[in-house]
């Protein structure tokens, strides 16, 4: 499953950020999820909760926010979010799109720790 691979790398990157720093305990890592990102949310939670931890994170919890998909229209400059599914359409005008300004990435975003 891709999502074991995403979560030891969240768990790495992690590591790596809070080495070097007196930590007893990493007790929250909040992550933004998009939409199109290729991650599933409850995989991603259930893989996390599988990975073999050191003591740093044996009681963390993993905090995902989903991240709806949002593009950008060249013909009337507008931003739009993408409600239903993954078609890449202007909401404002109906026209089809490829900038996507939202939503591909998956970004750790804060973490907590005692
Ligand atoms: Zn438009």
């Amino acid at each position: 499953m891709h999502e074991l691979a995403v979560a030891q790398s969240i768990i790495q990157t992690v590591s790596s950020h809070l080495e070097n720093k007196n930590i007893r305990k990493v007790s929250r890592i909040y992550v933004t999820l998009g939409v199109l990102s290729g991650v599933e949310k409850g995989a991603l939670l259930e893989s996390f909760s599988l990975m073999p931890k050191q003591t740093l994170f044996h009681t963390t919890k993993l905090n995902i926010k989903e991240c709806e998909l949002v593009v950008y229209c060249d013909s009337c400059k507008r931003q739009s979010t993408i409600k239903n599914g993954f078609r890449l359409q202007c909401a404002s005008c109906g026209k089809r799109t490829s900038r996507i300004i939202k939503g591909t990435e998956m970004t750790i975003d804060r973490i907590t720790y005692e």
